[in-house]
């Protein structure tokens, strides 16, 4: 009797302005090469390429779109067996409630979602359509970041608005990063050395998109994302929650259409539109050093209304066990951590200095001190493991 080869999945991440990618056994959770196309449709673009043995490749990539990204990609993975293609995908709509084998008809719906996540379902779908060509054979799935928060009550998930809509429109909140709430809550419960199911805490996944979930015994209760991915905190280029007449106001008052405004929240908002310098926050990290009182008050903005976000959230639970910090500024920033913390001395938090420097991406674990009343941790998150799990499972049925 033969050994089977292993399979692998090639997992994508096709982003607003990053893609990432990664080859993985899924069973082991090993991660053949892996890389990110960042900073896409900017002077900046580069590509980064790293073999599990091997020296990470970086090459700039002037005004890299994501369908260059993903050619540039492929050239790169023809040594691998690959056997499925996971893409996440943002925006399920009410279309899908978990994972799905793409077909024109399932592509059709992810489009048909665009409306609700205009910055993330067009790139999702440009990836699909680049994978599904060069990969015509293979089975491709959708794991969606909506799918998680389906779990919400009704008083969570309904707007205060006429139930018509819901009914009628589907207007309701549906929550985002769903994968890494998931994956890092169930980490979060690993390291407790206790089952998921029998605690209840805030997970803050902090990258470019930003938002916070309620986990109550593994299941998602709350989050501050809503009907679309603009809902809830600052982030990147995204303003968070604003005052809904605001879009009225702007309207009439600037001579912009409901377009414009529309845009100027999802793209021209955030960290880069109060700092006027970027939507990065190493970037304004090394501003606000240097004296760049925007770049600070965008930073002290993100953190203050993240510990509002996590205080509001704690509405959904009995009591808070712990609050997780994740993604790109989560695992690495730790100023933006113990900012965070500082707004939340309500909760007893304390953050000890010495763990939050060297808890992040590379060691997960506790930030605050042993007498905290608020126990915080860095748990980097792995939604490619997840996906190509999900991924995976299909090609077995
Ligand atoms: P993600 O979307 O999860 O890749 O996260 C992107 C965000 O993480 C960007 O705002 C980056 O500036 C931020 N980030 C990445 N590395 C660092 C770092 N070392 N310090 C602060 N922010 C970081």
């Amino acid at each position: 009797m033969g050994t089977r080869e292993p399979d692998n999945v090639l997992v994508i991440n096709c982003g607003s302005s990053s893609l990432k990618f990664a080859v993985i056994e899924p069973t082991s959770g090993q991660v053949l090469v892996q890389g990110l196309a960042e900073r896409l449709n900017t002077e900046e673009g580069r590509l980064q390429v790293k073999p599990a043995e091997g020296e990470r490749t970086t090459d700039a990539i002037p005004r890299m779109s994501h369908a260059k990204a993903l050619e540039a990609i492929l050239k790169r993975l023809q040594s691998f067996k690959i056997s499925a293609v996971g893409h996440r995908v943002v925006h399920g709509g009410e279309y899908f409630s978990g994972s799905v084998q793409l077909d024109e008809e399932a592509v059709r719906k992810i489009a048909a979602c665009e409306v609700l996540a205009p910055l993330h379902n067009p790139a999702n779908i440009v990836g699909i359509r680049a994978a599904m060509t060069s990969f015509p054979e293979l089975p491709h799935v959708a794991v969606f970041d909506t799918a998680f928060h389906q779990t919400m009550p009704p008083h969570a998930y309904l707007y205060a608005l006429r139930y018509e809509l819901y009914e009628k429109h589907q207007v309701r909140r549906y929550g985002f990063h769903g994968t890494s709430h998931r994956y890092v809550s169930g980490k979060a419960a690993e390291m407790l050395g206790k089952p998921v199911d029998s605690l209840q805490m805030i997970t803050s996944h902090l990258g470019n998109g930003c938002s916070a979930c309620a986990v109550k015994e593994g299941k998602s209760v709350d989050t501050t994302m809503g009907l679309t991915p603009l809902e809830g905190l600052v982030m990147g280029t995204r303003s968070g929650d604003v005052d809904p007449n605001l879009l009225l106001f702007l309207v009439e008052n600037t001579g912009r259409d409901f377009r414009d405004v529309t845009d100027l929240l999802n793209r021209g908002s955030g960290l880069l539109g109060i700092s006027g310098l970027s939507n990065d926050m190493r970037t304004l990290q090394e501003a606000a050093d240097k004296g760049d009182r925007r770049a600070d008050l965008a930073i002290a903005i993100f953190c203050y209304r993240l510990a509002k976000g996590i205080m509001a959230l704690a509405a959904s639970l009995d009591r808070l066990d712990a609050v997780v910090f994740t993604g790109g500024i989560g695992e690495n920033s730790a100023p933006v951590r113990e900012r965070t913390l500082a707004s939340l001395k309500v909760l007893k938090a304390e953050v000890s200095p010495e763990l939050n420097a060297v808890h992040g991406k590379h060691a997960a674990g506790r930030i605050t001190t042993e007498t905290s009343g608020l126990l915080a941790m860095v748990v980097p998150t792995n939604e490619e493991l997840v996906i190509a799990r999900e991924a995976i499972a299909f090609v077995h049925g």
